[in-house]
């Protein structure tokens, strides 16, 4: 809003002195509106209008005859006041208002650049000076109420004040106060009727602390607060028994308007909010001050006590306005003492007058030549006023408050921001949780699934396994017809060479019966030749003779032999004819540590007369002849003798015979002596039957039957071979006392290096073998007689151990399962077990094993197992 717009401005001030007669020389000026700030503030000298009341009807009745007082020059800014018929002093103004002028006239040109100063954040003064009854109330106070044209310069100050602020940003306060005899009162609160003037000691600026202070919001509220004001007036009047006229109104309004820099962005969408701080600055608070004086009649400086006060009453009421007189005296000739203090007007007015406000005074004349010394007074009152210079200074300072509260307002938003943002983040990672818990579910799902899948799988591998098995049974049951067949024909073959052998003893036997025949004849011719010639020759006749007799008795007990075994095999080619399944075939383990595994060589529920056969053989033959036979030069005689004994030995009865015979010894020796194969398998076989005795155990053992053992699993090839020895070896690990010696004379080692030959009757063997030794080891621990790992782990039987547990053969996944509980059963071992894979093994032997003891006994092992517990545990096998 710049100063002096439109038709408001005052003209060039007028600096002549106010008793000129003639106005002359008068030098224009720019207007000081329109002058530039300085630092120290811009000149504003007070700007004085003068206003004609028009005649009112007294005067128009009374002084009809007379002509006014006065005489306007408008358009020269100039005032005639008559000082009789011929003489008149003319004195200049900034504006002079005819009787004619308009309200809206009179507020442009006296008010509106003080208002529109105010909203720039200047103090502004109004101030309408001069007789009772001359119109400043008027001039400042109609409200317009019939006519709007009426409004004074309050109401339309207050509009344009209304109409150029923002009412988000900017505020309009009002306080309406009433002056009189030195005591301020709230028109606005009556019984706030004696308010106190404080000066801030820094600026010099003084507030009125106590009086009411209404926030303006539309003209209508404002409208309606003059209206109580001048109520409340007119009532504290009539109280204290005066007129309005003798008080001064003072109508203070203060305007906060809010300059903001522009540069500022508050908004949470700012990019860079970090830089914002740095480039915060506080937005500029023009505080403007409007004060409207409707100053109290002027007669009454001349005429104190008129109305029956006393006078010193008198004076206290014309005190403020005389003490305003003197003050624009003193300034108006640079005075350097202005009597500010005298009163509270001039020190509410300090600023309006010699200070930083730009003020704008009406001095209101009526017309009537009766009152031409009020008018005279009056006019010297604006002369003097004219000269008075202000300094004008704007009232303006950085509004921290304003930037604190909208930095809190940003600090709040931010906070909703941030807390919206973790709400989110907060959603988003329980979303992801959700998703997380949701997948693993799945998996866990899909995993059981196809666990399920699995077993199901596995079932049905076995069902195919157990399938394959039949199949196979079925194949060997037909191999071992087969093999019957053959073994018959090497009966046969043997049968024929026994045969040849008998038939050659008999010649050979027949040859010496022959040569005795003759050498008998010849005895007689030998007795007479004897008699005839000595005794000599007689006598060694003799000696041959004994010898002839002994070399026939002996080829008599070998024909004997030879007879029984002829016998035996015709014997067992029979049996291999009538039973070919028995020869080879099945071989059923009824017991661990009892079982018979020879059942080959065997005669087994044959008939009565085989056995007798045997029996009836060896009694014949005789059990030492026979066993003599086994160190036979001859390779046929010590087979065929190793096969009769072993024979003997399948026989429970014939085995305490045979070790007593030193058959064990026999046996021993020649696994230790020969090489051949056919021996070794028909020797362990025979020590295999011996060894289900546990006195003959101990005696095996004692005799290195161990180490001949071992030595033989290690070097034999022969599935069958290595049957037998795994047997033999298997009954010793079934003996509680040989545990040690059988482990540290190879035996477990022995066992395992079996393996290599994949035949399921030698695996079959060697897994019974560890579950003797398992059971054993298990009771020994049980009882106290042993502690720590078992030997089996020791020796590294884990692996084949697990490896096996769930072999398709029955028979070898049986011991081996038996193994593994024995082994569980001690908690020594359940680390070895569980790094060994070994409680995998259990686990699935304490659910699927087919038989239910075994099953049960895995299922009690587990459960009574911290280690085996705690481990399912952490593999989440429930
Ligand atoms: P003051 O306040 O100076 O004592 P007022 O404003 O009360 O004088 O005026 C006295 C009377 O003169 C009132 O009746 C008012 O209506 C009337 N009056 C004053 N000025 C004018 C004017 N310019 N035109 C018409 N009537 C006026
Ligand atoms: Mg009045």
């Amino acid at each position: 809003m710049a100063s002096g717009g439109g038709g408001g401005g005052y003209r060039n001030g007028v600096n002549k002195a106010p008793n000129l007669r003639t106005s002359s020389s008068f030098k224009s000026k720019l207007p000081p509106t329109n002058a530039r700030r300085s630092s120290g503030g811009e000149s504003g000298r007070v700007r004085v209008a003068v206003r004609l009341r028009p005649r009112n009807a007294e005067e128009q009745a009374a002084d009809a005859d007379f002509a006014d007082c006065v005489e306007l020059q408008p358009e020269l800014k100039r005032l005639k006041l008559c000082k009789n018929n011929w003489d008149s002093d003319t004195y200049e103004f900034d504006e002079v208002l005819t009787e004619f002028a308009s309200q809206k006239r009179v507020y442009e040109v006296v008010a509106k650049p003080v208002v529109e100063s105010v909203l720039e954040g200047y103090n502004g003064t109004v101030m309408a000076y001069g007789q009772t009854g001359t119109g400043k109330t008027y001039t400042l106070g109609r409200l317009g109420d019939e006519d709007t044209s009426d409004r004074g310069i309050m109401v339309r100050s207050m509009e344009d004040i209304l109409a150029n602020i923002s009412p988000e940003t900017d505020s309009v306060t009002v306080s309406y106060l009433q002056l009189y005899m030195e005591t301020i009162q709230d028109l606005l609160n009556p019984a706030n009727d004696n308010i106190s003037i404080v000066e801030d000691q820094r600026t010099g600026d003084v507030s009125l602390p106590g009086a009411t202070v209404v926030n303006i919001r539309d003209e209508q509220s404002f409208l309606e607060l003059l209206r109580v004001g001048e109520a409340h007036r007119i009532a504290a009047n009539t109280k204290l028994n005066t007129e309005s006229s003798r008080s001064h109104a003072l109508l203070m309004v203060h305007v906060k308007r809010s300059v903001l820099g522009g540069e500022e962005d508050f908004s949470p969408n700012t990019q860079n909010r970090s830089s914002l701080v740095g480039n915060l600055r506080p937005p500029m608070l023009r505080k403007g001050k409007l004060i409207v004086v409707d100053l109290a009649g002027s007669e009454r400086i001349h005429k104190s006590g008129s109305e029956g006060h006393m006078l010193e009453e008198a004076k206290s009421i014309n005190l403020s306005l005389s003490a305003l007189g003197k003050c624009i005296n003193a300034l108006a000739e640079n005075s350097s003492h202005v009597p500010v203090r005298d009163s509270k007007l001039t020190r509410l007015l300090k600023d309006s007058f010699g200070g930083t406000s730009r003020t704008s005074l009406v001095i209101t004349i009526g017309p009537s030549p009766r009152h031409r010394a009020e008018t005279s007074s009056t006019i010297l009152f604006g002369q003097r006023a004219m000269k008075v210079e202000n300094m004008l200074k704007i009232k303006e300072e950085f509004d921290y408050k304003s930037l604190s509260k909208r930095l809190e307002i940003e600090l709040e938003k931010l906070i909703a921001e941030n807390e919206r943002q973790q709400k989110v983040y907060d959603n988003e990672i329980e979303r992801i949780r959700l998703e997380a818990q949701k997948r693993v579910n799945e998996a866990e799902r899909k995993y059981v699934e196809s666990l399920e899948e699995e077993k199901m799988k596995c079932q049905m591998d076995y069902m195919e396994s157990i399938k394959k098995l039949e199949e196979k049974w079925a194949v060997n049951q037909q191999k071992n017809a087969l093999n019957g067949e053959i073994q018959r024909g090497s009966s046969n073959q043997d049968v024929s060479e026994l045969k040849q052998l008998l038939q050659s003893e008999i010649s050979a036997r027949k040859a010496a019966e022959e040569e005795i025949r003759s050498l008998k004849n010849l005895l007689p011719r030998f007795s007479k030749d004897e008699l005839a010639g000595g005794n000599t020759n007689n006598f060694g006749l003799e000696e041959i003779l004994e010898e002839e007799s002994r070399q026939k008795m002996k080829l008599e007990e070998e024909v004997r032999v030879l007879r029984s075994q002829l016998a035996q095999f015709s014997i067992e080619a029979n049996q291999a004819r009538s039973h070919p399944d028995r020869v080879n075939g099945g071989n059923p383990l009824l017991g661990l540590e009892g079982s018979t595994p020879l059942n080959n060589l065997r005669p087994r529920d044959g008939s009565n007369a085989e056995r007798t056969s045997i029996t009836n053989l060896h009694e014949q033959v005789g059990l030492q002849k026979i066993l003599s036979l086994l160190e036979s030069e001859d390779a046929s005689v010590r087979i065929h003798a190793v096969k009769v004994v072993a024979n003997l030995a399948a026989e429970e009865a014939n085995q305490e015979k045979i070790v007593e015979a030193g058959g064990l010894t026999s046996l021993l020796m020649l696994l230790r002596r020969y090489e051949d194969e056919t021996i070794r398998r028909i020797a362990a076989g025979a020590i295999a039957n011996l060894a289900m005795n546990e006195a003959n155990q101990e005696l095996i053992m004692a005799q290195g039957g161990i180490r001949l053992l071992s030595a033989t699993a290690s070097n034999a090839e022969d599935p069958q071979t290595l049957r037998m020895v795994a047997g033999a070896i298997a009954n010793l690990c079934g003996n509680d006392k040989l545990q040690a010696r059988l482990r540290s004379e190879g035996g477990i080692k022995a066992l395992l290096g079996m393996v290599r030959c994949r035949h399921p009757d030698v695996l079959s063997q060697v897994a019974r073998g560890i579950a003797n030794f398992a059971k054993c080891e298990s009771r020994a621990i049980t009882q106290g007689m042993r502690e720590g790992r078992s030997l089996l782990i020791e020796d590294g039987a884990l692996p084949w151990i697990v490896q096996n547990a769930n072999n398709e053969a029955s028979l070898i996944r049986r011991h081996v399962e038996l193994a593994l509980c024995h082994l569980a059963q001690h908690e020594v071992n359940a680390k070895d077990m569980i790094s060994g894979g070994a409680l995998w093994e259990l686990v699935r032997i304490s659910r699927e094993c087919t038989r239910e003891d075994i099953r049960a006994l895995a299922r009690r092992t587990l459960t009574s197992s911290p280690i085996f517990q705690s481990e399912m545990r952490r593999l989440r096998i429930e």
